[in-house]
């Protein structure tokens, strides 16, 4: 899944467009490939052709309508057949201030309009230095998602982001993700049973790059990845999309 953040002109992202569908022929067919552009992107991105992506919100509102102005909802993300939306992205947490609390209502406005959460977690290099990244990341998981029914746990994605290593080029390593993605599994199982567990998606991001996503992808319990600036240029999104077929 790519994040664009705030980046790419109009022009820029409809060269990306005609770029990736141009190598249509290079993603293999049992990756998911999904991108989250500028929200004033997503409408002429959905009208290309037979799309190699899926496409996602960056974020979105908790609330389904009303006097909210710049906001983008979950309703109108249904309204378009837009079913992905980032929530809780380390960016929103620390510069708009979302705690969990309001994103656990961003997941409920989710369900409520057929949007899959993308539910974006990871602690802080002080939390990590200070031996509490399970805390926090557990913490994190039980105040936006524990409310939620085991069915609807199925379908959420979670993003394992620690924020020491978004847009830094410092990525953890493989064993310091698998120990993470391991914990997450076993915290929903906890809570949720196997069943749910098992089938949870668990990407992860932070400086992923066509140099590392390869090992990363194989570590056991990473489903697949959250990648910022990689996923700005075709060649290296398209390397990284090929890192994480298993054929
Ligand atoms: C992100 O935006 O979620 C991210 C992980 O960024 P980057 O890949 O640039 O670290």
């Amino acid at each position: 899944m790519g994040n664009w953040k705030m980046n790419k002109t109009f022009e820029e992202a409809m060269e990306f467009v005609v770029g990736i569908q141009d190598r249509s022929a290079e993603i293999p067919t049992d990756v998911e490939v999904m991108i989250a552009p500028p929200a004033l992107y997503i409408a002429p991105m959905e009208m290309i052709k037979e799309p190699v992506y899926q496409l996602a919100a960056q974020n979105c509102s908790q609330h389904s309508y009303g006097a909210f102005t710049g906001e983008i909802s979950p309703a109108m993300l249904e309204s378009m057949s837009i079913r992905y939306a980032l929530v809780g992205h380390s960016e929103r947490r620390t510069y708009f201030h979302e705690t969990d609390e309001l994103l656990a209502k961003k997941i409920d406005g989710c369900f409520l309009h057929q949007v899959v959460p993308v539910f974006c977690c990871g602690e802080r290099l002080e939390e990590r230095k200070e031996k509490r990244h399970f805390i926090t990341v557990l913490h994190q998981l039980e105040h936006a998602l524990y409310h939620l029914k085991p069915e609807q746990m199925q379908k959420v994605i979670v993003a394992y982001e620690p924020v020491w290593a978004i847009g830094t080029g410092i990525v953890a390593s493989t064993e310091q993700v698998q120990e993470m993605h391991a914990f997450v599994r076993t915290s929903l199982a906890d809570h949720f049973g196997e069943a749910t567990s098992s089938v949870v998606r668990i990407l992860y991001g932070g400086s992923v790059s066509p140099s590392n996503s390869a090992e990363l992808f194989a570590c056991e319990d990473v489903d697949g990845g959250l990648v910022g600036g990689a996923s700005l240029k075709v060649r290296d999104f398209i390397q990284i999309i090929q890192s994480a077929s298993k054929s």
